[in-house]
């Protein structure tokens, strides 16, 4: 397929020269990110797009994805699907596909989750709004970037799904963090903490897969001095993403607001930002009450 291919940063430029090395033609656009291997240099984002089969975009954010939308929608040709693979909100996501299906062009929103690494190795997980001909016409880019794409309803209902995940990761998360700092203060091992939480019913991926504790279950960021990994700042705009959306909704959601302030604090004014999210356990275990 012929991809234009805009926002080559940390995700981006991996996702692009996976799509290359798979044998699809990528010509790619960012306004200050090199293009990796085997991804060709477009001049602009609109030049980026001019004929292509799929655009796919992966930027910072709503506001970018707005700006790099007007700008490309007009330049696309009857036909093509514009992907946006960023994590942005929701409302941002839906006025896209609007605008784009206005002009007779399809519309994904399609974040991902799977971080950096995930981006590099081609494991990513693609949770996708849209229509089913759209989906199907981008599934076999997907399969190359991703292990697994699940089509989760209308326009908005990718972005929908990926913050109520990260909702739920950083609220247990924090929660997870605030355990082992109690277990500690409690004169409990953390390894016996490990043990028994795993196999129990406060088990999770924070627990079971991403344990915040150096030296214990699976290789984490804890076990490398919290170098992300999902940096903290990362899960900061998904905690405040998920809390627009409630805003917007009004849907109640005290833990996730919870989350979010905790994290904000960690980020803004102590030394979170550039560390991984589940740094928050050092933080948590050096306090005391109140
Ligand atoms: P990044 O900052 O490394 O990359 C974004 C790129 O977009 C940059 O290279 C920037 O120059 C480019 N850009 C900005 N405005 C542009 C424009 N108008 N035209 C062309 N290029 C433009 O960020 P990233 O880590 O690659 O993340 C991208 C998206 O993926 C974000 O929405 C992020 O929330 C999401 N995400 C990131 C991770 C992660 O672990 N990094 C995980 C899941 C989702």
């Amino acid at each position: 397929m012929k991809i234009g291919f805009i926002g080559l940063g940390n995700m981006g430029g991996p996702m692009a020269a996976n799509l290359a090395k798979a044998g699809h033609d990528v010509l790619g656009f960012d306004l200050v990110a090199p293009c990796p291997d085997g991804v060709a240099s477009a001049v602009s984002a609109t030049a980026a797009v001019t004929g292509a089969d799929v655009v796919i975009t992966m930027l910072p954010s709503g506001a970018v994805l707005r700006s790099v939308a007007d700008e490309v929608i007009p330049a696309m040709t009857t036909g093509p699907v514009l992907c946006d693979c960023s994590t942005v909100d929701v409302d941002s996501a839906r006025v896209v596909a609007a605008q784009a299906q206005a002009a007779g062009i399809c519309a994904l929103d399609a974040p991902v989750s799977g971080g950096v690494g995930g981006a590099a190795a081609g494991t990513l997980t693609f949770m996708v709004g849209g229509t089913e001909p759209a989906f199907a016409k981008v599934l076999p880019l997907f399969e190359v970037m991703g292990q697994k794409a699940v089509n989760c309803g209308e326009s908005g209902a990718g972005q929908a799904a990926k913050i109520c995940n990260n909702m739920i990761l950083g609220a247990t998360m924090a929660v997870t963090c605030e355990a082992f700092a109690l277990a500690d203060k409690l004169g409990l091992d953390r390894q016996k903490m490990f043990d028994v939480v795993s196999t129990s019913s406060g088990y999770s991926w924070s627990m079971n897969v991403y344990c915040p504790a150096p030296g214990i279950g699976p290789q984490s960021p804890a076990d490398n001095g919290y170098a992300p990994g999902f940096a903290a700042e990362l899960m900061l705009k998904d905690l405040r993403l998920s809390q627009q959306a409630a805003e917007t909704v009004d849907a109640d959601t005290p833990m996730g607001a919870q989350a979010m302030a905790l994290y904000a604090t960690f980020v803004e004014q102590e030394d979170g930002r550039g560390r991984d999210f589940s740094a928050l356990l050092p933080r948590l275990a050096a306090r005391r009450r109140g």
